[in-house]
């Protein structure tokens, strides 16, 4: 193993705290002097075998007969006081990464900033915190001796908070430095992301995203269910325009219908409009037939999704969480999938994937109704998906609601539709429809399809109509490019 050990000009280049030199006890050089004061040092001690006479003053353990003084990985977060910036957490593991410690300690004087961007720590975390930093480092101490090996990135920042001396270091910034040289540094994130394929630090992402998310006003233009504040718990408004709606007509083919599916009649339709240029309609860019002509697709009976805008009862808002420790309440995409059924549309699938698409959800459900069409076209459903279910729409909305708090990030492409037909009432949303938007503006949105090919170059609903996890991924890589 690479080991760093006791080169002088290494530790002084790296800003590692050395002696003093001139030997006055507890007082040490350090580069950052002016941010650090150099006094009340500890060194790590050598384990030795007691004297026959202990007229040491402190307890000597003998070395262990492996000859293994302990290898550990530390890291500590710090807050600023009125002294600088003081450490308030310490965390040591051991070299199959269980932890040996993972403490909070109070900073010797006053905090001014929890410097909750970088740490992660807030006021909450410290509330029923006694131990102090002299005890915290007295642990460490006990912990570690002269000759263990400590790892961490870097490591001489920990050891100057710690005001704790050691000589046997393995400095992740050394072991994988910059490709140009000091004083450049690869940052930890970018050196697991590059050698582990792990993302870290996610409450930086979730801090980035903050930025993305739309404002109660935005919510409200683009349809997003509203707690009522008038009327009963569950009660939603919708404020927006519910851009292209129109009651009593069928969602595919715009043709008028019974909406009340007492008589079934089939629908035939386009997937995509005839444009008009020059005063002349276009033939339909689905299927190339003439303006007026019979549909290219056909299904069973109209359909329409009346109930996203009219059903506005049964909402459940997103509980509150407690403070989560790293600082992140979670970033996720959220699809949906749904099928006709009489009542409107009703979701029959949902997918929810992590930050590195990683998925976290993925269920059926039965919908509470009869369904008269599985919207396979767009939905991608067929009947056989649904053999052998049985979670319900409310298990699945209480699943959810479990994985989501209110401070919860959910990132979708017109998630409104998804939240809606949940009867989710969430306040913490990114829609890609605004992150990307049309040249001209809303109420005008861009689709997911046009965006993924023009930003990913990646074709997706190409065939079987949606996917939700495809489109999850796809939302959730729109968002990371523009953080
Ligand atoms: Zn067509
Ligand atoms: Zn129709």
């Amino acid at each position: 193993m690479f080991v760093q050990i006791g080169r002088n000009d290494e530790f002084i280049k790296f800003d590692y705290p050395r002696p003093d030199p001139g030997g006055e006890e507890g007082k040490n050089h350090v580069h950052k002097a002016n941010v650090y004061d150099v006094d009340g040092y500890k060194t790590t001690q050598e384990l030795k075998p007691p004297p026959a006479e202990n007229n040491y003053g402190v307890e000597l353990k003998p070395p262990p007969a492996e000859n293994n003084y302990g290898v550990y990985a530390i890291d500590t977060e710090s807050v600023h006081t009125k002294k600088g910036l003081e450490v308030c957490k310490v965390t040591v593991i051991d070299i199959n990464c269980k932890v040996v410690y993972d403490e909070y300690c109070l900073p010797t004087s006053d905090i001014i900033d929890y410097n909750t961007y970088w740490s992660g720590i807030k006021k909450e975390n410290l509330h029923d915190v006694t131990k102090t930093f002299a005890e915290l480092r007295d642990d460490l101490l006990a912990i570690f001796n002269r000759d263990t090996i400590l790892v961490g990135h870097g490591l001489n920042h920990d050891l100057m908070v710690l005001k704790i001396l050691h000589t046997k270091i393995i400095d992740t910034v050394m072991l994988y430095s910059h490709p140009l040289g000091l004083p450049r540094r690869r940052s930890l994130k970018d050196i697991a992301s590059s050698e582990l394929q792990r993302e870290i630090q996610v409450g930086d992402i979730y801090r980035k995203c903050l930025s993305k998310v739309l404002s109660e006003a935005q919510l409200r233009d683009l349809d997003y269910a509203r707690p009522d504040p008038e009327r009963e718990l569950g009660r939603v408004c919708l404020y927006g325009d519910h851009h292209g709606f129109k009651q009593g007509y069928c969602r595919n083919c715009c043709r008028p219908f019974d909406t009340s599916f007492a008589n079934r009649s089939p629908c035939d339709f386009h997937l995509e409009r005839s444009r008009k240029m020059r005063g002349v309609q276009m033939p339909y860019g689905c299927c190339g037939r003439s303006f007026g002509s019979k549909g290219c697709q056909a299904v069973s009976t109209h359909v329409h999704k009346e109930n996203l805008y009219l059903d506005t009862n049964g909402f459940k808002v997103t509980p509150q969480l407690k403070t989560p420790h790293d600082g992140s309440y979670g970033v996720y995409a959220l699809d949906t999938e749904s099928v006709h059924t009489t009542k409107g549309i009703e979701v029959c699938k949902v997918t929810v994937l992590d930050t590195n698409c990683r998925v976290v959800y993925d269920q059926f459900c039965l919908p509470t109704n009869e369904i008269v069409d599985y919207n396979t076209i767009f939905s991608g459903i067929r009947k056989e998906d649904l053999n052998g279910v049985t979670k319900t729409f409310e298990d699945v909305r209480n699943d959810l609601l479990e994985l989501f708090n209110r401070d919860t990030i959910l990132v979708g492409h017109s998630l409104f539709n998804d939240l809606n037909l949940l009867k989710i009432v969430h306040s913490n949303v990114i829609d890609t429809a605004v992150l990307y938007p049309h040249p001209r503006g809303l109420p005008l949105k861009r689709s997911l399809k046009d965006i993924a090919l023009t930003e990913l170059n990646r074709n997706i609903q190409s065939g079987g109509g949606h996917d939700s996890k495809e489109d999850a991924e796809v939302t959730m890589k729109l968002l990371l490019r523009k953080l």
